[in-house]
């Protein structure tokens, strides 16, 4: 039987739209045989969803989407085969989350100052899990108040890096996010590296300093990649001596373009990750 494996995926638990249980049920659905479901800064989700897949054909991997800074970008760094139980990482992950309310309380008077009042009650009604307060949940109440017709178009008006609601955050130091997933006998991996429009150089020094810390592999193929990025990464992967990983970053039925693992095969001459951990 063919393996088709989607390593990164979001739940309710973070800004993901269907529970862990639909979750899995859409990637058995799809076809998927071995999902990781990888929420930001929290595991909260991964005993609902690791029960779901019990009862169907499908494997589970527990991890986790851990925000990070490095030289100043916000860099987000997927943990595969995590002990969520491990002490030091669900300290950190939840210092984590309260930086994220204190950021909340911030994007919400930057908001206000553009004329759209009471955001942030509205984002923590949509957000399922309150404990995790993502852009993504503002994204949704400005969609709904007409400010734009899709969480990308207000992402682009208000969100997004340089725009009137975006508040600058401090997220944990690259290297202790490396360290907790290692430590808790994980893999660690640089989620989508295409989204974070590093020049050439400084995306060299940040696969350099992800590796010197212990990271193992970067994602190849993402859902945000093209072909011509999934092609340069493959690239950088063989380079650096990196494992490559696959994950969708499926967050929605309605708001994901890539879809639970519909993603195009790694190319040839690769080392899967899947090779490096259990599941
Ligand atoms: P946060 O971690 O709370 O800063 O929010 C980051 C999340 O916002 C990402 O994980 C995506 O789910 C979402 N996001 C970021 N940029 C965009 C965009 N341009 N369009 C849609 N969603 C986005
Ligand atoms: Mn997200
Ligand atoms: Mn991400
Ligand atoms: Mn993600």
């Amino acid at each position: 039987m063919a393996m088709i494996f989607d390593l990164h995926s979001h739940s309710t638990a973070s800004d993901g739209t269907l529970s862990p249980t639909e979750l899995v049920q859409r990637a058995h659905r799809n076809g998927v045989t071995v999902l990781a479901l990888t929420d930001h800064d929290g595991t909260s989700g991964l005993a609902e969803g690791r029960a779901a897949a019990q009862d169907l054909e499908i494997r589970f991997v527990s991890g986790v989407e851990i925000s990070a800074t490095w030289a100043g970008h916000t860099i987000h760094i997927v943990g595969l085969g995590i002990d969520p139980d491990f002490p030091q990482m669900a300290a950190g992950l939840s210092e984590i989350r309260e930086s994220r309310k204190a950021r909340g309380i911030r994007i919400a008077s930057e908001l206000q100052k553009e004329g759209i009042e009471g955001s942030l009650d509205a984002a923590l009604e949509y957000a399922g899990n309150p404990d995790v307060l993502s852009r993504t949940h503002f994204a949704r109440h400005l969609v709904a108040k007409g400010y734009g017709n899709d969480i990308n178009a207000v992402f682009r008006r208000f969100l997004a890096e340089g725009k009137p609601g975006y508040v600058p955050h401090d997220w944990v130091p690259l290297e202790n996010a490396v360290k907790w997933i290692n430590a808790s006998g994980g893999v660690a991996v640089v989620a989508h590296p295409g989204r974070y429009r590093l020049p050439e150089k400084e995306l060299h020094c940040l696969l350099k300093y992800f590796r010197d810390f212990g990271g193992t592999a970067i994602e190849v193929q993402a859902g945000s990649h093209g072909a011509k990025q999934a092609g340069l990464f493959a690239k950088l992967s063989r380079k650096f001596g990196f494992a490559s990983s696959c994950g969708s970053d499926f967050h929605s039925p309605v708001e994901s373009r890539v879809d639970l693992g519909r993603l195009p095969a790694l190319p040839p001459n690769l080392t899967p990750v899947w090779e490096r951990f259990a599941y």
